[in-house]
């Protein structure tokens, strides 16, 4: 595919390739998984998997939502693979993780949304890596009432769901979703688990304004959202959504800067950060702080 547009000279990425990605792509394919890795082109394969950091996408590779930026496949899916969260925990144990990020496609075919196979995928890990952490970055589950509650219930250590923009642009960037919606989700896993961490992402770069930007930030805050991540949106293919601009680094710091002013307690801002990127790292960070 040629390049859809040419990127600044600050996205520059580790190709894949190597020993220790050989290792990860392995396990991987020998435990039957899918990746949000790979299954999103993620621009970052090639720096994760190097240091044995993948993000395990359950539920499926085929998504019931088309969002406008994400290159997962659109589809109806195939049955429930219940013996996935084993499959999944054992590769978690297999690579070491010390944290992990479970995502997952959209099934809004399901009765639940997939929160139960949430659910068990948490315990799952527990039981076989029990020093693991486990950050869950879920679906909307608009519509499935009682979902939330089962995710939830299986206590993660980190609640994840992305708010990906700002709400002037969800019609045409995330329609099958609602803002306020998502965003009461997020307050949602903060009454039912207080103890436990939230956090939220945002892609600039598809027509927001700073200003918008600021106003996201304070709804997170104001939904108890503890953790920020904010990447640069590219466009995956020329179906997708239009890029309308790359945010520079220094506008990323300045993003950053008033994020923690607003008294997020973890904060990515960078162009190639994305919800999973280092997670891992800033949450042993956090955790020794
Ligand atoms: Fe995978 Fe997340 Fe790293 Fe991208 S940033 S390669 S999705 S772990
Ligand atoms: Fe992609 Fe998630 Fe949207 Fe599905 S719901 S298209 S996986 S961003």
């Amino acid at each position: 595919d040629s390049p859809i547009q040419r990127k600044p000279e600050w996205i520059r990425v580790k190709a894949p390739g190597g020993r220790e990605y050989a290792g990860t792509e392995s396990v991987v394919r020998e435990h039957g998984l899918h990746t949000v890795c790979e299954e999103a082109g993620c621009p970052n394969i090639g720096e994760c998997w190097t240091h044995r950091h993948a993000t395990m996408m359950i539920l499926g590779d085929t998504c019931t939502r088309a969002c406008a930026f994400c290159n997962v496949k659109t589809g109806l899916p195939g049955p429930l693979d219940l013996a996935e969260p084993a499959r999944v925990a054992e590769a978690v144990a297999r690579l070491g993780l010390k944290h992990v990020v479970v995502t997952s496609v959209d099934r809004d075919d399901l009765p639940d949304g997939g929160a139960k196979h949430f659910a068990d995928t948490i315990t799952a890990i527990r039981v076989a890596s029990a020093g693991t952490t486990v950050e869950v970055l879920t679906p909307d589950f608009r519509g499935k009432a009682g979902a939330i509650e089962v995710v939830m219930a299986a206590r993660p250590d980190v609640f994840n769901h992305n708010l990906e923009t700002v709400p002037r642009l969800y019609l045409s960037i995330r329609p099958g979703a609602r803002y306020f919606h998502s965003l009461r989700l997020l307050e949602r896993a903060k009454e039912l688990a207080p103890d436990g961490f939230t956090k939220s992402g945002l892609m600039v770069g598809l027509g927001e304004t700073r200003e918008e930007i600021m106003q996201v930030m304070d709804d997170m805050r104001s939904a108890g959202v503890d953790f920020l991540t904010i990447g640069q949106y590219l466009q995956p293919t020329r179906k997708h959504a239009a890029l309308d601009r790359f945010w520079s680094p220094e506008e990323f710091k300045g993003l950053e800067a008033t994020a923690r002013a607003k008294g997020f307690q973890m904060v990515s801002a960078t162009p190639l950060t994305r919800s999973s990127y280092h997670a891992d790292a800033d949450f042993s960070q956090l955790k020794a702080a």
